[in-house]
């Protein structure tokens, strides 16, 4: 069932001039008709993904981290924040389980005909579980998604879903990671950077990826810059690698 979704193809990718890494290998997997590249390099068990299409210093900041750190790093393949999805778009972040699927599925499309919202949900759902098994780590790795923000958004606006906090006054409150392992928020507390510590589940859970790697107690860190601070966001992911074991 599992190879149905994942086509490895062991070929070495081509990195910028056309120097060829063979350390990395390149293959894909689609989730909800979304495809996502993946690129391996090593043995780690960590995790990276990058999910909305829009937020392009994220991207860069993983295909520079996945050169020098092992683990294995999925790239959405998509241009925008929405991916299409049948007759509608959904937020690919909002899909990571059934209720959330339920209100992105209805975001842009509110009336569905009777018994096709269902068929997607079931499809989703199923599609989901092959996805999530291979994306999650194994015990005691880490699952490290990369965002950017545009304007607005920042480390104060996710202080009520917050068990603990760590706000630095000389840092820019729109930079900042979210971590659901207390162990790991510890650590990262002590270092330079903001950090929020989220381990308790929500009562009305959005379908997104943080919550569905609380509930299979996943250590998982949102990496969140603005957008365009590039060599911050790297430097938050080296730190991170150096940081948590
Ligand atoms: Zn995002």
């Amino acid at each position: 069932m599992l190879n149905s979704f994942i086509y490895l193809s062991i070929i070495s990718i081509a990195l910028g001039n056309n120097i060829k890494d063979e350390r990395l290998i390149n293959s894909h997997i689609t989730f909800a008709g979304i495809k996502f590249n993946v690129i391996s390099n090593g043995n780690s068990s960590n995790r990276y993904i990058w999910l909305h299409g829009d937020e392009k210093t994220a991207k860069m900041a993983l295909e520079h981290h996945i050169k020098r750190y092992s683990g294995l790093a999925f790239f959405i393949d998509n241009e925008s924040r929405e991916v299409p999805y049948k007759s509608t778009i959904i937020d690919p972040n909002r899909i990571f389980s059934r209720n959330g699927s339920y209100h992105a599925l209805r975001k842009f499309k509110p009336g569905w005909a009777p018994g096709t919202l269902k068929k997607a949900l079931d499809e989703i759902d199923d599609e989901r579980e092959d996805f999530l098994n291979i994306l999650m780590p194994a015990k005691g790795g880490l699952l490290i998604s990369l965002h950017n923000n545009f304007r607005g958004y920042n480390v104060y606006k996710e202080k009520n879903k917050s068990q603990k906090t760590s706000i630095k006054a000389n840092e820019n409150p729109r930079d900042f990671m979210i971590c659901t392992n207390a162990k790991d928020f510890e650590k990262l507390a002590s270092g330079p950077y903001n950090v929020v510590l989220q381990n308790v589940l929500p009562e009305n859970d959005d379908g997104s990826l943080s919550w569905e790697a609380l509930r299979r107690n996943i250590r998982y860190l949102n990496i969140e810059t603005r957008l365009g601070y590039l060599s911050k966001q790297k430097k938050m992911l080296k730190y991170i690698e150096e940081t948590l074991d």
